[in-house]
């Protein structure tokens, strides 16, 4: 039987990139953005793929994200990923941090992911050897972190990476395995034209950890490449 992909934040970057790949590769692929009438690229993939469907979700919508699990409640998920991220504002802001943002990046990049596990929990227990993974980045880091700054991002994503790391503790006994990922630097809207690699690059090396993995793994932190990154 073919194995089901839900995908958060699918209509552009990284995400699209992954819904393709694993559409190629004979997944099930539910994606779901935030304004799919503003989605060309993606929605252009329904006349190919019958194995596509997608679904409006801002994923701080709390409410909206408990729905569309009501509504796929018969669905078994083998592969959860928040995808769906927010740098925020950039450039230096030490003495005039803006806080509204910063509760935005962190209601985004740290609360919806839970938010979302809780709510597709049952779906991925109702699949065997299943993953929720969390596109994080290694400037969640506190190893890594020798440059200073990108306090909203950094802090958001630093969080997340604790809540990788109590999930995977939690969900142990239910065989879901959670991981923590890094892409790389990649050039999407969010990495900027100088990003050392293009989405292709970033995701086929993610989907190669992802396809990999077992729960030896759960509760690690890996780059595309399937390097290991400290905490
Ligand atoms: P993009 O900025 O290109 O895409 C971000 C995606 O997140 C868009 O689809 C956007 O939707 C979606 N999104 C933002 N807010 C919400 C929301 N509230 N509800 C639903 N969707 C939302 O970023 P990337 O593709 O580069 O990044 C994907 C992930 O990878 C992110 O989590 C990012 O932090 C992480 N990452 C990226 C790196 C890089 O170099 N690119 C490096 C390290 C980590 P919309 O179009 O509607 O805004």
């Amino acid at each position: 039987m073919a194995k089901h992909l839900f995908i958060t934040g699918a209509n552009r970057g990284l995400g699209l990139t992954m819904v393709k790949q694993y559409l190629n590769d004979g997944w099930i692929v539910t994606a779901c953005c935030r304004e799919p009438e503003q989605a060309q690229e993606l929605t252009d993939l329904l006349q190919q793929f019958d194995a596509l469907s997608i679904f409006q979700l801002d994923v701080t919508d709390y409410e909206s994200v408990e729905l569309l699990a009501a509504n796929l409640t018969e669905e078994p998920i083998d592969l959860l990923i928040n995808n769906a991220g927010y740098y925020g504002p950039k450039g230096g802001m030490l003495g005039s941090t803006p806080v509204d943002e910063w509760r935005k990046v962190f209601e985004i990049n740290s609360i919806a992911p839970l938010k979302l596990l809780e709510a597709f929990r049952p779906h991925l227990k109702r699949a065997k050897s299943s993953c929720f993974a969390v596109l994080s980045s290694k400037m969640g880091s506190m190893t890594d972190n020798s440059s200073g700054g990108a306090y909203l991002y950094r802090s958001s994503k630093a969080a997340v990476n604790s809540v990788v790391k109590s999930l995977a503790v939690d969900l142990f006994e239910d065989e879901i395995s959670v991981i923590a990922l890094h892409p790389g630097w990649v050039r999407t809207e969010m990495g900027g034209p100088n990003g050392l690699i293009d989405v292709d690059e970033s995701v086929t090396g993610l989907k190669t950890v992802l396809d990999h993995l077992d729960m030896t793994q759960t509760g690690m932190f890996f780059d595309y490449k399937g390097q290991e990154i400290p905490w």
